[in-house]
């Protein structure tokens, strides 16, 4: 049994009123729990088994599965689960998590950038809150994009720069050795290097512009694609909402 500060990544249904919660935890990583009766309007588990609710609680530790038995909301993160745009974003970080880390690697690296990429979605920098969480979650997973220098040759990218699926920067020259690669700006680039290197407090008062955002989109998407074994369902979500969403007003 142990006590643990934890963000509720995702939950399934069990049964007729049971949920089995999928958490990151503070200090046991990831936990799969039931949550028995969890599903009944009056039980005390309803709200802190609410997915995206950052929580404390109290798990039994059991031979296939563990059991939340008890918990308390501490940030209820109410907005990501009505706004339809911050819902899909936290539902792709969640879902990247839950694919990319096995149960029982403790990380506080990785709690807290999802604890603050929360924080950042809730205030709606969605964009740029994303492309911080893939760049930072890479490098706590031990796979940090390699941005200063060239993969191929090591030399510094003078001319244009590429980012290679691969794991990071692609001078002119090798180019075309690594196909497929994405063209970025100088601007884009130095963002990136930025995002892994600074604070977060100084990361999250940075405001990129639109064009970097979307370079840095598409080479992270090819960074996790490459890295996975089938396609993230949380992307279909995200594509159906912009297909659906008006088009901008203009004055
Ligand atoms: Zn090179």
């Amino acid at each position: 049994m142990y006590r643990t500060e934890g963000i509720v990544l995702r939950t399934r249904n069990l049964g007729e009123a049971d949920k089995i919660v999928t958490l990151y935890t503070k200090t046991n990583g990831k936990v799969v729990a039931v949550a028995r009766g969890a599903r009944r309007i009056r039980n005390r588990l309803l709200g802190p088994t609410q997915v995206f609710t950052q929580g404390r609680y109290l798990i039994f530790t059991g031979k296939t599965l563990d059991t939340l038995s008890q918990g308390e909301i501490v940030n209820s993160f109410q907005d990501l689960r009505e706004d339809l745009d911050k819902m899909a974003a936290t539902m792709y970080l969640s879902e990247l998590v839950d694919v990319l880390i096995e149960p029982g690697e403790a990380s506080l690296e990785i709690y807290s950038l999802l604890l603050n990429t929360l924080k950042m979605l809730s205030q709606k920098q969605i964009n740029y809150a994303l492309r911080v969480f893939e760049l930072r979650f890479a490098k706590h997973l031990g796979y940090e994009p390699q941005l200063n220098n060239c993969i191929n040759c090591n030399n510094f990218p003078e001319k244009a720069i590429y980012f290679s699926r691969q794991g990071g920067v692609v001078c002119d020259q090798c180019r075309s050795q690594l196909l497929p690669v994405q063209t970025i700006s100088r601007g884009t680039w130095e963002l990136a290097k930025r995002i892994l290197a600074w604070d977060w407090s100084r990361i999250s008062i940075l405001h990129p512009s639109e064009q970097s955002l979307s370079e840095l989109e598409a080479c992270m998407r090819a960074f996790y694609d490459y890295r996975l074994d089938k396609p993230l369902q949380s992307l279909d979500f995200i594509h159906t909402l912009k297909e659906f969403s008006p088009p901008e007003v203009k004055n």
